[in-house]
This record gives structure tokens, sequence and C-alpha cells, in this order.
């Protein structure tokens, strides 16, 4: 007879998961003792002595003291240094950077948003690699610590990540050559779809739903999908494109010279240019009732909800509502339920609408966040 197959892990595996999962414990607490550990991962205390003293090694862990304890010997405690590696990510938008710098738990570190028109030519990378190393340098984060760099873009990322393939908000015409703003640094970079980037730092929050849709409202509007935590990429990379879901036949102009698409309703300059170009403006005139401002709000509203409903009937899965619009969109939740309910054929109750706690540094945030987790599953 022959052997049945197995998939267990050899015993170099199992110390390595093992490794990882008393590591992600200690980032999920501020300190914890050996027994506190022990309850948390079921794991013996020997196993836990062996990889506390591997972490140490490593400068990935330390002890925080000795915690109280009702009698007999006071157990020691152990916590993450977090600032012993940190991650950057860079969202390049058509007028503004935005940098940032998060710790190994998630947390920002540093963040900065610059109004700066980015144009896409010779000159691109150095300015670039100039405004990042300025800004680590006047918010005294040290390079070295960069475990690496997450770049975010307004686009179509090549799927060897060499190239931005395609982008009308760049305003390019063939592929753009990312690789010598990779060969400017000497940590690790990738390049990210920004919506996508955006959609990561939510996959990474833990008060979404495991699998959803994420729609950024932004400028020009994107999307991703996400099952069980994982982008889903699609057969060319280009899954959730929710901008260019026809939603009006023969309707308004669309960027990308179709007519029609959700982007030419649900584009977030169609609020801000009823406002001089401020998107803050546009809502304070609605909230302080300014007619012209609730027709087109309303307006925007219908389309969103129609929106949305059309991909909930399509993928029964909860919808994230992230980009910069929809921090503005909060207060207007039950608004954009009540008008799903009129759309939609289930008698439900719109539970599955979420919106995003990020704002401008979603997609800055979800990039670095990337290389916080491909170094965790490193160990
Ligand atoms: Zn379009």
């Amino acid at each position: 007879m022959s052997e049945l197959k197995t998939n267990r892990l050899s015993s170099a595996e199992v110390r390595q998961y093992n490794k990882r999962l008393i590591f992600r414990t200690l980032l999920q607490t501020e300190s914890a003792t050996k027994q506190e550990i022990s309850v948390r991962t079921h794991l013996s205390i020997p196993k836990i002595t062996q990889v506390l003293n591997e972490l140490t090694a490593q400068n990935l862990v330390q002890t925080s003291g000795i915690q109280a304890s009702s009698g007999g010997r006071r157990p020691e405690a152990f916590c993450v240094k977090l600032d012993s590696y940190m991650a950057a990510g860079i969202d390049i938008t058509r007028h503004h950077l935005n940098f940032s710098v998060i710790d190994l738990r998630g947390k920002i570190v540093v963040n900065q948003r610059i109004s700066e028109d980015i144009d896409l030519d010779e000159k691109f990378y150095l300015r670039i690699y100039n405004r990042f190393m300025q800004f680590l340098g006047e918010q005294s984060v040290n390079y070295n610590k960069l475990i690496g760099i997450g770049i975010s873009l307004p686009g179509i990322i090549s799927p060897d990540n060499d190239f931005l393939a395609y982008s009308h908000v760049m305003q390019i015409s063939r592929p753009f050559d990312l690789r010598p703003l990779r060969d400017s640094f000497n940590v690790p970079i990738a390049f990210f779809n920004d919506a996508n980037a955006a959609c990561m730092a939510e996959c990474y929050t833990g008060h979404t739903p495991s699998s959803f849709n994420f729609l950024s409202l932004s400028n020009s509007v994107g999307g991703a999908v996400v099952i069980d935590r994982k982008l889903v990429s699609g057969t060319s990379g280009r899954a959730g494109e929710p901008g260019h879901i026809m939603i009006v036949p023969d309707g308004r102009q669309c960027y990308c010279g179709k007519k029609g698409h959700y982007d030419a309703y649900g584009s977030a300059l169609i609020l801000s240019e009823a406002a001089d170009g401020s998107l803050a403006d546009f809502f304070a005139g609605l909230r302080s009732g300014n007619q012209s401002c609730k027709q087109i709000f309303n307006e925007y509203i219908y389309y969103l909800a129609l929106l949305i409903t059309n991909l909930h009937l399509w993928s029964d899965l909860p919808i994230v509502l992230g980009g910069y619009a929809a921090s503005f969109l909060a207060p207007y939740l039950e608004q954009i339920k009540a008008e799903i309910e009129k759309m939609s054929i289930f008698s439900e109750n719109n539970e599955y609408l979420y919106i995003s706690s990020y704002h401008y540094e979603a997609s800055s945030i979800g990039c670095a966040r990337y290389y916080v987790e491909a170094f965790i599953d490193s160990l």
C-alpha cells in the first residue's frame, strides 16, 4: 500500500510560523509576559522563550519591565521595539505628494501632504527622491531604518512592476519607466495603483470585513476587489475600475473618451469645482444650507447609490467607501442608504456599507503597510 500524502509542515516551517505568531501577538498588545503569550498562542513556555530570545537578538523585542504580581517571583514582560524598523509610502498624484512613515504596528510616525504639480518628465525621478529625502530630514526619520518604500500612482502598473503602463490622470501617451526612481533608493521599492494602495490600508485595519468591494472616491474614481484580505488583480491586472462602469448610456463625457461612465458623475471634482476647487468649502456650503450645493450633492448621492446597488447586486459583498471625498460622507451615510433602499430589490438595512477611516494619507499608508506585512511574513 502506498503512503498517504500529507501536508505536514517541516520543523523549520513550524518554528517560523510560531515566531510570526508570537511577534504578531506582541504587536497587538503593549506588553505581555510569557504566560500571557502562552494563553493567547497555546504555545509552551520553552518554545516561547526560544522565540523571544531570537527576536531579542534581532533587536525586534525588548523587555518592558517587571509586571505586578500577587505573590512569588514577578514575571518579566516583553514588547516590540516599534522604532527598530519603519516603512514608508509615497503617494504621487497630479497635483500633490503625500509621504508617510509608519512603525511595525502600522501606526503613522509622520505624514506630510505637499501641493505640487507633478509631471512625468526627465526631472521626475530626482524631484521625487529629493522631496522625500527632504521630508525625512525635516521629520528626523532615520533612512537606514526603512525596510522598504511603497510608491502609489494614479494608473495601471505593469505586471513586472517596472512601468506606469496607463494613466489618463498623469497624461501619458506611452508606458512611463519607473525603474530610474527605484534605482535612486537603496532600499526595496514597489509600485502600486493608488486605489489598490488605499484599499490595502483598509485591509490591515481589522475594522473592515475580510472580503469587500472598495470604492476610491477622489478626483478620479478608482476601486479594488478584496477576497479574504487579498486584492483580486484579474486577468490583466485591471480588476476594480468602477470609474469606467457605464451608468448612463450615452451620458456625460468621461475623461477616458467614452460617454456615461461613473467617473463623469462621481468624481470629487464635481463637488469641489462648485466651491472654487475646495472640497472642504463645498461641504461647509452644504452644511450651511446652500441650495446649489444641495442640488449637486443630491445628484452625486443618487449616482453613488446607483453604483453601490449595482456592485452589491453583482457581488453580494460589503462596500467600503474610501478616497478623500468619502472622508466627508459619514454624516450623509443614512441619506446614501435611503437612496439605495429605493433601488434595491432586497429588503435589507444596507448594513453592508462602510466608510474608510483614512483621509488623504490612505494610499501612502497602504503601500508602506505592504512592507511591514512582508517584513513580518519574512521572520
Ligand atoms: Zn471612462
